[in-house]
C-alpha cells in the first residue's frame, strides 16, 4: 500500500509506515488520554502552559486560535517544508515526549511516528483534527465520516485547514480537548473558541459572497490541496499532479485538454513546490502561474487572500 502522497518515497521510512499504517491508529479518542491528574487539578505542576505540538503550520496557528495563553505550540513540520514527504528529526521527536498533546492532521509521517512515541511519552494525548470531518476522496466520489481509530487512507484529502466548515469542527475538537486537558481554563477557551468561530462564520459568509462569480468554475492547481475549499463555493479543482507525483507525458496531455476545454485563466501552484511542469502548462495553455500557499500561518487571512488569487486568476476581478 505505497502512499499516493509520499512524493518523493523516502524508502528509509517505507517499510516503517508500511509496517505502521495497517496497525491501530494512536488514541481511540480524540480527546481522552493520559494525564489524568493534571486534567483533575486544572494546571500542571509547574502551573505553566500546556505543551502542545501541532503537525503543520496551520493546525499549530488552530491550536493557538483556541487555546490562547492556556496553551504553548510548537510545530513539527517547519515552514517552507513540504509536509507530505517530511520526516521528523530527533530533536523534534524527544520535544513530543515532553508535550502533553499532539495535533495532528493525518500526515504520512504521522502514521509512522505517532506509534512509535506512545512507549516513551505515555502520557501524550493524541488528539486527530480530522475527528467528525467528512473528509474528501482526492480522486472524487463520497466523502467519509473520519471517527479516530480510522485506518489510514491515502486517497482520503488531508488538507482540512482549508475548508471553512471543516473548521469549525475542528475549533470544536481542540476546544473540548484543551478543556479536557486544563479544566481550569474551560472559560478562556470556550471564549477563544466563540470568538474564532465568529470570524470564521462572517469570513464564510463574505467569501459565499465573493466567489460567486466562480461557481461552477474550474481552477488548475499544481497540488490539490485545495478541495475542501473549492467544494464549499462550488468551485471545481483540477490537478497537475497525479496520485502525488508529477504526471506522465499523456496524463499532462490530458491535463491541458481539460484546462483548456474549463478555460482556466491560471496555474496556481504552492512556493514549496517545483514550478517547471507547472510552467510548462501554462505556456501551453497561455495563461499566467500564481503562487499560492496552503501551508500560511494565519489560516483565516489566508483562504482571504487565496479567494481573492483565485477570482483574480479565473475572471480578473478582485
Ligand atoms: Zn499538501
Amino acid at each position: 500500500m505505497a502512499s499516493s502522497w509520499i512524493r518523493i518515497s523516502s524508502a528509509a521510512l517505507l517499510p516503517v509506515l508500511l509496517f505502521i499504517a495497517c496497525g491501530a491508529s494512536p488514541r481511540g479518542n480524540a480527546v481522552a488520554g493520559g494525564d489524568s491528574a493534571t486534567a483533575a487539578s486544572g494546571q500542571d505542576r509547574s502551573g505553566s502552559p500546556l505543551r502542545v505540538m501541532a503537525g503543520v503550520v496551520p493546525a499549530g496557528y488552530l491550536a493557538r486560535q483556541i487555546g490562547g495563553s492556556a496553551v504553548d505550540v510548537s510545530v513539527m513540520v517547519p515552514p517552507g517544508r513540504e509536509p507530505h514527504t517530511y520526516e521528523p528529526t530527533p530533536q523534534q521527536v524527544t520535544e513530543l515526549s515532553k508535550a502533553k498533546i499532539y495535533v495532528r492532521v493525518g500526515m504520512p509521517f504521522e502514521e509512522s511516528l505517532l506509534p512509535r512515541i506512545r512507549a516513551t511519552a505515555p502520557g501524550l494525548t493524541v488528539v486527530d483534527l480530522r475527528t467528525g470531518v467528512e473528509l474528501r476522496p482526492i480522486s472524487g466520489g463520497r466523502r467519509v465520516l473520519f471517527k479516530p481509530g480510522d485506518p489510514a487512507d491515502e486517497n482520503l484529502d488531508p488538507h482540512i485547514w482549508l475548508g471553512p466548515r471543516e473548521l469549525a469542527t475542528e475549533a470544536a475538537t481542540l476546544r473540548d480537548a484543551f478543556i479536557a486537558a486544563r479544566p481550569g481554563e474551560r472559560e478562556l477557551i470556550e471564549s477563544n473558541y466563540r470568538s474564532f468561530t465568529e470570524r470564521l462564520s462572517t469570513l464564510d459568509a463574505r467569501l459565499a459572497r465573493m466567489l460567486k462569480p466562480l461557481d461552477g468554475k474550474s481552477i488548475l492547481v499544481f497540488h490539490p490541496a485545495f478541495g475542501y475549499f473549492t467544494d464549499t463555493y462550488g468551485i471545481t479543482q483540477l490537478a497537475i499532479e497525479k496520485d502525488g507525483r508529477e504526471p506522465g507525458p499523456r496524463e499532462l496531455l490530458d491535463v491541458i485538454r481539460t484546462a483548456r476545454s474549463a478555460g482556466v485563466r491560471s496555474v496556481f501552484v504552492e512556493p514549496e513546490f517545483a514550478e517547471t511542469t507547472a510552467r510548462r502548462i501554462a505556456e501551453s495553455l497561455g495563461v499566467d502561474v500564481v503562487v499560492i500557499n496552503p501551508l500560511a500561518a494565519d489560516v483565516l487571512a489566508n483562504l482571504l487572500s487565496m479567494a481573492k488569487a483565485f477570482l483574480a486568476g479565473t475572471v480578473g476581478v478582485s
